[in-house]
């Protein structure tokens, strides 16, 4: 078996690994880089497997409709369907940017849905694919390879902490002792406070801004994060934490999300099984536009980076008065990206013009990545012969090397470097 890491080697996204055996060739992810140039993968794959369906993973699949082989993706259903929304929206947003060349149209898109088989085992030429929960969003799976005498574990992107919406990895129902252990790496030099810890910090802000009637920005993306800042805005007013105040999220895209989440609740947490429609909220409403929003309020909406949408022309409206508060809730921003500047150099620009920023700025880092000390966890626990890090920047990559190289022998592939298993 070879196993050569064609994207997200020594950096995160664009993620993409082929594994070859002597009878099949399969991808594991086909995502695109969020803020660098995507590189084009070969497409001569007999099946393309996908972890989940954030486009660092998935970004790359409509480019498939090309190639000349009819190869399967692999995946689970939510995966699949909240994929092909993603990738609808991209299309329409590269549509509507004269600059931007669009490479697909949306039926390339149906060709990936229809080329997508959900089911978590599947058998392909000499080589068993088995799926297992990762946790980090829904849907998220680790993939699990046997062939050759051989077997593979990829994590994907995975936490085994629990969310406000979602349950973590389960450690104990993944294979133990996998020849290759191919994991994410995003958080692998960082341990975070505990998640109840910044949930905490997170709603103390939101009071305080309440408070004093400021308007309150929690930029974010369409897929999951969206769902489980709103439930858990939602939860806070139900239960007393925080004041009824106004609170929206506006954003189609997260609202056609909702409906896959409400369709699957399997997946969820038991507190969001036993209600009927978890995400449709008390107190946040969904609302069209910017126009729509009645102040002071609590708004979640997109883009996460403040690019363009809802959050860009509510910063725009809201960054010079001192009483508002922006809230961001990942830990990356492009370095171009106005909710940057605006966080480090206090100003940004929309359309030439210069903004100063007077509002509060905050980050509390609601990863859905495992932090070094879940790494660890899940290495001792599965003993892997060798563990293959991917998806983390050469600094966290070599922090965490350090603390499991005692357990497995622990490398750290170039990009395009084919190893032998
Ligand atoms: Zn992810």
């Amino acid at each position: 078996m070879k196993i050569r890491v064609l994207g997200g080697a020594r950096e995160v996204g664009g993620s993409c690994i082929a594994v070859e055996t002597e009878q099949c060739k399969v991808a594991l992810d086909y995502g695109i880089k969020l803020d660098k140039v995507t590189d084009e993968y070969p497409k001569n794959f007999d099946a393309v497997i996908v972890s989940h369906a954030h486009l660092d993973h998935s970004g790359s699949l409509a480019r498939l409709s090309k190639s000349r082989n009819k190869q399967v993706i692999v995946g689970s259903k939510v995966t699949r369907d909240v994929t092909v929304d993603l990738l609808k929206d991209m299309i329409k947003i590269q549509s509507s940017k004269a600059s931007e060349a669009v490479s697909y149209d949306e039926s390339a898109v149906n060709k990936v849905r229809d080329s997508w088989l959900t089911s978590e085992s599947v058998a392909l030429p000499g080589l068993a694919v088995e799926l297992y929960g990762a946790g980090h969003v829904a849907g998220a799976k680790m993939i699990g390879l046997s062939s050759e005498g051989k077997t593979v574990l990829y994590t994907g992107d995975f936490c085994i902490h629990d969310t406000e919406i979602l349950k973590g990895c389960d450690v104990d129902a993944l294979p133990e002792s996998p020849d290759v252990l191919i994991s994410e790496s995003t958080y692998g030099g960082k341990v975070r406070p505990p998640r109840g810890e910044l949930i905490d910090q997170f709603l103390r802000r939101v009071s305080s801004t309440m408070k004093g009637r400021g308007n309150i920005l929690v930029p974010t993306f369409a897929f999951h994060r969206t769902q489980e800042m709103a439930k858990r805005i939602d939860q806070a007013m139900d239960s007393g934490v925080l004041p009824r105040y106004n609170a929206y999220t506006i954003s189609n895209l997260a609202q056609k999300i909702n409906g896959h989440f409400n369709a699957n609740k399997h997946l969820f947490t038991e507190e969001i099984q036993r209600q009927e429609h978890p995400f449709e909220y008390k107190y946040v409403k969904h609302v069209e536009r910017t126009t729509d929003v009645e102040e002071p309020a609590i708004v979640v909406c997109t883009a996460g980076f403040g690019h363009a949408g809802a959050s860009l022309s509510l910063l725009t409206q809201w960054a010079e008065d001192e009483e508002n508060n922006v809230i961001l809730t990942s830990g990356f921003l492009p370095s171009d990206s106005p909710l940057k500047l605006a966080k480090e150099k206090r100003y940004f620009r929309v359309d030439g013009e210069k903004i100063p920023v007077r509002a509060r700025f905050d980050q509390i880092e609601l990863s859905g990545h495992a932090d070094q000390k879940e790494i660890v966890q899940l290495v001792s626990k599965l003993k892997p012969k060798r563990t293959f890090l991917v998806h983390g920047d050469m600094e966290q990559a070599k922090a965490l090397l350090k603390e499991i190289s005692e357990m497995t022998e622990v490398y750290i592939p170039e990009k395009g470097e084919g190893i032998f298993v």
